[in-house]
C-alpha cells in the first residue's frame, strides 16, 4: 500500500451546500424525542410474545379455574373425586397440546395457534366438571367468558358462535340427566336460571366480541401499513440501498453508541469519478444502472453490520460502527478495487471508478465534523486523481491516500 501524505485544501461544502448539511447533521436533533423514538427503532426489533409466555397464560387460566374449584372443595360444596377428575383432564389437556406443538402438527392446520381446540377442550372439561358436581356452574358460567377471551383474536366470531351454542346445548342436557338422577326441582331451578344468563349473556358478549375483532383487524392493518411506510422511508428505491435520511439517522445514532460504549466508529464518503461523463455516454438510464450496480458491488462487499446507503446523486456513506480505521480502510479499499475491475460493458470499460475518503470518529466532536473530515478526505482523492481512498488519521493526523496501483 501506498500512503501519499498531504493536507486537505478543499472544504467539505464544495461538494455539498453547507446549508443542507447542516440541517441534516444538526446535533440537536440527538436530544429531541424525535431522536429517541428513531434510535428505538433502529435498535429493536418489535417484541414478540415468546412461546413460555404463552403457556404461562393458558396455565395461569387453567391454573385459576382449578384453585376456585379446590377452593369449591374446601368449603364443601364439591367432592374430591371432581377435583381429582378436573386435575386429570387438565393434564391430559396440556399433554395433548404440548405433544401438538412439539411435533408441530398445529402446522398443519390454518390457524396455527390452536385456539379454536384449546378452548373447544377446557369447555369440554368444564362440562364435565358441571355433569360431575352441579355447584360447579357457578364457576361455569364466568370461565366460559374467559375462555372465549382468551381465543378471541384467532377464532371467528361464527365459529366462537356455533362454539357457544354447542356449550348452551351441552349444558341443558345435562341439566336434564340431572334432575333425571335425582328429580331434584330445586336444583333444577337454579340450574336453569344460570342456564338462562347464560343463554342471554354468552350470544350477546360474542356480538360485542365482532366489534373488538374488527377494531382489532383494522389496527393489525394499518400496523403493517406503517411498517411497509417505515420500511419504504429508510430505503432510496432508485439504487435499492439506504437513503439519505435513514444515513444521518443511523450515522447520529452510532455516535451517541461509541459516546456511550467508548467503540471506535468509523465513517466512509464515496464519490463515482466523472458521473456527469458517464451519463453522458450512457445516457441517465444508463447512468442510473451503474448506480445500482456500483450499491450492489459495495453491499456485497461489506459487512452485515456495516451500513451503506446513499447520501444523493452519485455520492453514497458507508457507516462503519465498531470499527477502527484500519478495518474501515481495507474494505474501502476493497470497494474501490472490485469497482475498478467490474466488467463493465461497452462505453463504460475502465471508466467507472470512485473516489473514498475515510475517517475514525474523534470522541466528543458531531457528526457535522466528522461528515465533513470525510467528505474533505474524498475530496483529497478527487484532488490526487480520483479512483483511490483517502484516509484521514484520527486526532489530527495527517491526511494518507491508497493509489490504486497499491
Ligand atoms: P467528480 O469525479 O468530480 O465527482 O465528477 P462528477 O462528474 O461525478 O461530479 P459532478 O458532481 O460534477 O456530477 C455528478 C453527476 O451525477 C451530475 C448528475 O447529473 C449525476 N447524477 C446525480 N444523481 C444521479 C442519478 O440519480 N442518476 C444519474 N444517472 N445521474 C445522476
Ligand atoms: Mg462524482
Ligand atoms: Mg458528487
Amino acid at each position: 500500500m501506498l500512503f501519499k501524505r498531504a493536507k486537505p485544501t478543499s472544504p467539505a461544502t464544495e461538494t455539498f451546500p453547507l446549508t443542507d448539511t447542516l440541517i441534516d447533521f444538526d446535533d440537536t436533533i440527538a436530544k429531541t424525542p424525535d431522536h429517541q423514538r428513531r434510535k428505538h427503532e433502529l435498535s429493536r426489533a418489535p417484541a414478540k410474545r415468546s412461546i413460555a409466555e404463552k403457556w404461562m397464560i393458558a396455565f395461569s387460566l387453567t391454573g385459576l379455574h382449578l384453585l376456585a374449584t379446590i377452593t369449591f372443595y374446601q368449603l364443601d360444596l364439591i367432592k374430591l373425586s371432581t377435583v381429582y377428575a378436573l386435575l386429570g383432564m387438565l393434564a391430559l389437556m396440556i399433554l395433548l397440546f404440548f405433544l401438538v406443538f412439539q411435533f408441530k402438527l398445529n402446522l398443519h392446520f390454518r390457524e396455527r395457534r390452536m385456539k379454536l381446540p384449546i378452548v373447544s377442550v377446557a369447555f369440554i372439561s368444564m362440562l364435565v366438571v358441571f355433569y360431575l358436581d352441579p355447584a360447579t356452574q357457578i364457576i361455569f358460567t364466568p370461565f366460559a367468558f374467559i375462555a372465549i377471551a382468551y381465543g378471541m383474536y384467532r377464532i371467528s366470531t361464527a365459529n366462537l358462535m356455533f362454539l357457544v351454542i354447542g356449550v348452551l346445548l351441552a349444558q341443558a342436557l345435562i341439566i336434564g340427566l340431572h334432575y333425571q338422577q335425582g328429580h331434584n326441582l330445586a336444583l333444577l331451578r337454579l340450574e336453569a336460571m344460570h342456564f338462562i344468563a347464560l343463554l342471554l349473556s354468552l350470544p350477546t358478549f360474542i356480538f360485542l366480541i365482532g366489534k373488538v375483532q374488527h377494531l382489532h383487524r383494522v389496527l393489525n392493518k394499518a400496523s403493517r401499513k406503517i411498517k411497509y411506510i417505515q420500511a419504504d422511508a429508510k430505503r432510496d428505491v432508485l439504487i435499492d440501498c439506504f437513503n439519505r435520511r435513514y444515513m444521518v439517522a443511523a450515522l447520529e445514532e452510532h455516535k451517541l453508541l461509541s459516546d456511550e460504549n467508548g467503540t471506535p466508529l468509523c465513517l466512509a464518503v464515496i464519490d463515482l469519478d466523472h458521473f456527469k461523463r458517464i451519463n453522458d455516454e450512457v445516457g441517465h438510464l444508463g447512468g442510473d444502472e451503474v448506480l445500482r450496480t456500483f450499491a450492489k458491488v459495495a453491499q456485497e462487499n461489506v459487512r452485515a453490520s456495516d451500513i451503506f446507503g446513499r447520501y444523493g446523486g452519485e455520492e453514497f456513506l458507508l457507516i462503519f460502527p465498531d470499527t477502527s480505521l484500519l478495518p474501515a480502510l481495507n474494505t474501502s479499499e476493497r470497494i474501490r478495487a472490485q469497482i475498478e475491475h467490474f466488467p463493465w460493458q461497452g462505453a463504460l470499460q475502465q471508466r467507472v471508478s470512485v473516489s473514498i475518503g475515510v475517517t475514525q470518529y474523534i470522541p466528543g466532536e458531531s457528526v457535522l465534523e466528522l461528515f465533513s473530515r470525510t467528505d474533505t478526505a474524498m475530496y483529497m482523492a478527487k484532488q490526487g486523481g480520483r479512483n483511490q481512498v483517502v484516509v484521514e488519521e484520527p486526532v489530527a493526523a495527517p491526511i494518507a491516500a491508497v493509489t490504486p496501483s497499491a
